[in-house]
């Protein structure tokens, strides 16, 4: 198994956000989470990959048969857990190429990294400062490179699509596709239709509202869910815990 997360309970910012999220993911699978703003989407990949605001109450996250709920993130990244985030922030002193180097000295640098490199037109953006003035597709663009060169296993993408123009997003759907070819297990959370229609396969999809998956199921649930809205799914929720 690649990840399994159970009982997962989390808090942040005083508030419980998360409410007992089970999931499994097999090695090389991918998840594609959905939901309304504000369900918790981001808050379960930030647990995953440990940012230390969001504190586990009950659960547990084992990674390749490791506890890992405890670790902080930089030994979940060298453990092949990555994060690619929703909003990235800007750096102002430093060069993504500085970063670039840094990151192949510190991991090595791979094959899938060099292919994505030049789908993503990285080569424009090496003298920039980080994230900095950088459009919406260009953010995204930069920090899926960024993400692949920590050599994952596990690729954790929240909302790799919003916000980006639409030859950004074909770049964006290529790369993930050589995820998928490259047998990285990946949950991917979005709000759209289009990216998931890019992709080569789904295995499984989830529906969050208030913190909870509602519903999992195939790739078929997409089509009925981003047809109709959460609404009615997220309805079904109410009726158990209300
Ligand atoms: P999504 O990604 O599904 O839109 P989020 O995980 O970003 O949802 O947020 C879920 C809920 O938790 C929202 O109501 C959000 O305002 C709240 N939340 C997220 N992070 C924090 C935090 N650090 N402090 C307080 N509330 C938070
Ligand atoms: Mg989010």
């Amino acid at each position: 198994m690649s990840l399994v997360v159970e009982n997962l309970h989390v808090e942040s910012g005083g508030r419980e956000i998360l409410r007992g999220i089970n999931l499994e993911l097999s090695r090389g699978e991918v998840h594609v989470v959905l939901g309304p703003n504000g369900a918790g989407k981001s808050t379960l990949l930030y647990t995953i990959a440990g940012i230390p605001r969001y504190l586990v109450k009950k659960g547990r996250i084992v990674f390749e048969d490791e506890d890992v709920t405890n670790l902080p993130t930089f030994e979940r990244v060298r453990r092949g857990m990555c994060l690619m985030h929703q909003f990235q922030p800007q750096f102002k002193t430093v060069k993504v190429q500085d970063l670039e180097r840094m990151l192949i000295s510190k991991f090595g640098g791979n094959e899938l990294a060099l292919k994505a490199r030049d789908t993503l037109d990285i080569e424009s953006l090496r003298g920039r400062y980080l994230f900095t003035n950088m459009s919406g597709g260009e953010r995204k663009r930069l920090e899926l490179y960024l993400t692949l060169l920590t050599n994952p296993r596990l690729v954790l993408l929240d909302e790799p699509d919003s916000g980006v123009d639409v030859d950004s997003l074909v770049k964006i759907g290529e790369v993930i596709n050589m995820i998928i070819d490259s047998s990285l297990s990946c949950i991917l959370v979005t709000h759209r239709g289009d990216i998931v229609n890019m992709l080569k396969r789904i295995d499984r999809v989830h529906v969050m509202c208030s913190g909870r998956i509602v519903e999992s199921d195939g790739k078929e649930m997409l089509e009925k869910v981003l047809r109709s809205g959460f609404r009615r799914v997220c309805e079904k929720l109410r009726e158990r815990f209300d």
